[in-house]
């Protein structure tokens, strides 16, 4: 798609919202936006990326926890990390949560779509996708996009 100016925090405040039934009171979400606001890139990366993500991060979390959202420039990436207070995931799903249809949820509750399609979204924009451990011990999914030539 088109690539314009989009600004990450407004961007994520967003999709907050469009999540605020998902996430109820029982999430409670810290921001750090201390990255440039403005970043080369079109609205879907974000929309629809950190969608996917902030949805799994709630779908890990069924009785309570906290998602953060860090916003960071790198000299030539920006980056949005995003991590939560769940189980984490164990080390040898690490590469096949990527892959198309795999889940973990019950059987007609997850299409194991969501990662693969946040994957395929950040590789268009020659950006990076990958899971860490969270200090904590959940998942800290980590975004990176290029920055473009002004
Ligand atoms: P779905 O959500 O439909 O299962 P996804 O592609 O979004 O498909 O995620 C694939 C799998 O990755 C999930 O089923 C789950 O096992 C794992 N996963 C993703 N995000 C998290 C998270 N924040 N915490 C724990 N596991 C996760
Ligand atoms: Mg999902």
């Amino acid at each position: 798609g088109e690539r314009t100016l989009v600004n990450v925090p407004e961007s994520i405040e967003t999709v907050l919202a469009l999540l605020q039934h998902k996430l109820g009171t029982r999430i409670a979400v810290e921001r750090d936006f201390s990255g440039r606001p403005e970043i080369h890139c079109t609205p879907a990366l974000l929309n629809q990326v950190v969608m996917n993500i902030l949805g799994n991060a709630a779908d890990a979390m069924p009785e309570s926890g906290t998602i953060a959202i860090v916003t960071q420039s790198l000299p030539e990436t920006d980056v949005i990390r995003i991590s939560d207070t769940g189980p984490g995931i164990p080390e040898a799903l690490r590469e096949r949560i990527f892959e198309p249809f795999f889940t973990t949820k019950p059987v007609g509750s997850g299409t194991g779509l969501g990662l693969a399609i946040a994957y395929s979204v950040v590789q268009a924009h020659s950006g990076s996708l990958s899971v860490e451990t969270a200090a904590g011990g959940g998942a800290c999914f980590v975004i990176g996009i290029p920055r473009q030539a002004a």
